[in-house]
């Protein structure tokens, strides 16, 4: 393992009694794509600035590659750090920027010269050597930083909101680069967002916070079809809720009664308790809509409902449905939109629809 949290907490001096960081334990493994992923303010960054050595623990303990942290000195710590917003030196050029940590080193010149020239290909700035900063787009000076930061080899890159200054389209770029790059290399990144789309497209596992708490830690698929509690399930992603409670039927039938009466039949058989209280959980995407009148013919149970908005956005239609019981659910491309059955011209209110959980 790469990274390893104990028990850790941090309460900094001038912040009263509040634990910025509550008892966190966590494991980064060798060469994965880690994501910290949660709100402002939930602690993201002091954990990261405590892997690079800026911010210590008040109480618990980190290892890194099997050493206790302070075992190390900062600088001496095969880890490197990019920044939300590159730290470049201004005045000095691309390779000198990148050549700063091997200088420090005190590297032979003609093994800095292959070092930076080798990475500044990984990175795609071969050819824009010699420009200053300034010179240099937003994505650019990204790649500057990034080679900055990988060109000491590190073993572990930690990364802060680094896609956080670009414009979408750069963003969506860079992800892709930033991926491949980390997959190529072989080396553990811990990537720093509140972005949770990001979350999802780059990571092997994510670890979701709030409050200075761990929630789950889990691949992007654990994390988003089975989130472990409600602010998971509603920070990535967008979601339904229904309250109700379980039946669990003899011969593992079990079904899901709405607050407002309704029966909707469930697949998972991992419920032991009948009549448990709960709160289920449906992804928009997840709806399909039918007409009663279908819905009957096809045997299929469902809620009931009328269909109170229809909003489209290009590459989604989002259906506010309301609910007999009075709840109000969202439905994005429901199935009918996918395959181009005649569904198109439902208007607001002007027919009565069953909401059906796939
Ligand atoms: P953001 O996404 O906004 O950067 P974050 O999740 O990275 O947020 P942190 O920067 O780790 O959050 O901050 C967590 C909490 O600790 C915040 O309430 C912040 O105000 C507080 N905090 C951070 N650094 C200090 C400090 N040096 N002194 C006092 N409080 C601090």
């Amino acid at each position: 393992m790469t990274i390893e949290f104990n028990s850790v907490s941090k309460i900094f001096a001038n912040s009263g009694s509040t634990r910025v960081l509550d008892d966190v334990n966590l494991v980064i493994e060798d060469n994965e794509f880690f994501t910290l992923l949660g709100p402002s303010g939930c602690g993201k960054t002091t954990l990261l600035r405590m892997i690079a050595g800026f911010e210590h623990p008040t109480s618990g303990s980190i290892t890194l590659f099997g050493d206790p942290l302070e075992a190390t000195p900062p600088n001496a710590r095969p880890v490197n750090t990019v920044f939300q917003h590159y730290a470049l030196f201004p005045h000095q050029t691309v390779e000198q920027n990148v050549s700063f940590g091997l200088k420090m080193l005190r590297r032979p010149a003609a093994e800095i010269k292959v070092d930076v020239e080798r990475v500044l290909d990984l990175v795609q700035l071969g050819d824009l050597a010699r420009r200053l900063p300034h010179q240099l787009s937003g994505g650019q000076q990204q790649r500057v930083a990034l080679a900055r930061a990988l060109v000491t080899r590190p073993r572990a890159l930690l990364l802060d909101e680094p896609l956080s200054a670009l414009d979408s389209k750069l963003r969506d770029e860079m992800r892709v680069e930033l991926k491949t790059l980390q997959r190529e290399m072989g080396i553990t990144f811990v990537f720093v967002t509140h972005d949770q789309g990001e979350a999802l497209a780059m990571s092997d596992r994510i670890a979701v916070l709030s409050g200075g708490r761990i929630q789950q830690v889990g691949s992007p698929d654990e994390i988003y079809d089975r989130p472990a509690n409600r602010f998971v399930a509603q920070f990535v992603g967008d979601t339904n809720f229904l309250e109700g409670t379980v039946f669990c039927g003899p011969g593992r039938e079990s079904v899901f009664r709405t607050s407002a009466g309704a029966i909707i039949p469930i697949a998972d058989t991992s419920y032991q308790e009948n009549q448990c209280a709960t709160l289920a959980f449906i992804r928009p995407e997840k709806l399909h809509l039918s007409s009663y009148a279908d819905a009957e013919a096809s045997g299929r149970k469902g809620l009931r409902g009328v269909v109170s908005n229809k909003l489209y956005l290009g590459t989604d239609t989002v259906y506010s449905i309301d609910l007999d019981g009075g709840e109000t659910l969202r439905a994005q491309n429901p199935e009918h939109e996918r395959s181009g059955k005649p569904f198109r011209d439902w208007r607001p209110g002007q027919c009565q629809r069953r909401a059906q959980r796939v």
